[in-house]
């Protein structure tokens, strides 16, 4: 039930800070609880004496302004209990750091930051990041490898050092700001004044103008510069992860750091695997012989040529696992394992011999075979 601070003291919102402790010595007058009758008198004296503390206080009457009498009410609340002790109204509605109102925080929050005093406008900002791309083989991602890196990005103007005018030019305070580097306008609305901090454009926040521009930069104080940079790639690396190097991306504003540059690895396709996470796949012709009578073949690995056994009776399609011959997991100990998938492979020109040696095979088998047919031949026929 809590009423607008400049309502209980029965002042406008432009009232002087004379009329509203003048207003205020007249509730006091009125509500005092030692002359009042009325029963509600000390709680009206409460309120009339809180109003004049806030209005009465330049940085706490915008606070209020800007805020609206509900939320300065609530943020007051969150702050006072760590104040306490005194009992009821009165104290410092900012009081007690120990409820986690800061100040500065609301302050910031609605005049925009930089705070009081100073030269607002001209904040220490952190540049932005930059972004790029870096293909690599999946051989380094295998081994990581050291790469170089050539971008073209926005670097403070070596000619100004990044101030945007030459060392030596003239400079006056900027009359738009007064050298503050912001400007305020009031505007007087039905819910009261409503202060908007805003950059001075005529000096972009620097509260000062110079007479000369600097040619290399334009004034900007930055420039596009190539730049080459080594990167380390780490083993393990998978296609889409980004890699970031700090405070290599833009530069910063008013002696702020730098920004960093955000990699995107790409690992190019291998004709020999195809990764899933830290496995490898590989696919391995073998011949029928081998897969009858089992052999010891040799498969490619990303680290050197393996040997395997495969049994004898080998299926085709059958997969052998090479434990440790996967990819190195990154930024931890041991690889994946390599998936090693065996294709029977079927001769698709026979000499006579083979021809010969085949059919024996498949009449010892009790199959009957007419080899001047050929297969499609033969399956035709039977259809
Ligand atoms: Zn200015
Ligand atoms: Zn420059």
């Amino acid at each position: 039930m809590s009423q607008d601070f400049y309502e209980i003291l029965g002042v406008s919102r432009d009232a002087s800070e004379d009329e509203i402790k003048e207003a205020y010595r007249e509730k006091a007058r009125e509500y005092h609880p030692d002359v009042s009758d009325d029963p509600d008198a000390e709680e009206k004296f409460k309120q009339a004496k809180k109003a004049k503390e806030v209005l009465t206080d330049e940085e706490k009457r915008q606070m209020y302004d800007q805020m609206g009498h509900e939320r300065f009410e609530q943020a007051e609340k969150r702050g006072g209990a760590g104040g306490g002790g005194r009992g009821g109204m009165g104290g410092d509605p900012f009081g007690g750091g120990a409820g986690g109102f800061d100040m500065q925080d609301i302050f910031d929050q609605f005049f925009g930051g930089g705070g009081r005093g100073g030269r607002g406008g001209s904040r220490r900002r952190q540049g932005q990041d930059l972004q790029t791309r870096l293909e690599i083989d999946l051989e380094e991602a295998y081994n990581g490898a050291t790469k170089q890196l050539n971008v073209t990005r926005p670097e403070a103007c070596d000619d100004c050092d990044g101030a945007g005018h030459p060392p030596g030019a003239d400079s006056e305070t900027c009359p738009e700001c007064n050298g503050q580097g912001q400007t305020t306008q009031v505007q007087q609305t039905p819910m009261g004044r409503v202060q908007q901090t805003t950059t001075c454009r005529r000096c972009d926040g620097e509260g000062t103008l110079y007479d000369e521009t600097c040619s290399t930069c334009r004034g900007n104080g930055v420039v596009q510069n190539d730049a080459s940079l080594e990167i380390e790639v780490p083993a393990g690396i998978a296609n889409g992860q980004t890699l970031r190097m700090g405070r290599e991306g833009a530069p910063g504003e008013n002696g702020g750091p730098n920004g960093d540059l955000l990699i995107e690895v790409s690992v190019r396709d291998h004709p020999d695997f195809e990764r899933d996470g830290d496995d490898l796949q590989h696919q391995q012709a073998i011949s029928f012989p081998q897969a009858v009578f089992g052999d010891t073949i040799t498969v490619p690995t990303l680290d050197g040529e393996v040997e395997v056994d495969v049994p004898s009776g080998t299926q085709s399609g059958e997969v052998f696992r090479l434990e440790g011959k996967g990819m190195p997991r990154l930024q931890r100990r041991g690889h994946g394992d390599l998936y090693v998938q065996v294709q029977v492979v079927t001769p698709d020109s026979l000499n006579t011999e083979q021809k010969e040696a085949l059919e024996q095979f498949a009449e010892a088998g009790g199959e009957e075979v007419d080899v001047e047919e050929g297969f499609f031949e033969k399956l035709k026929n039977s259809l």
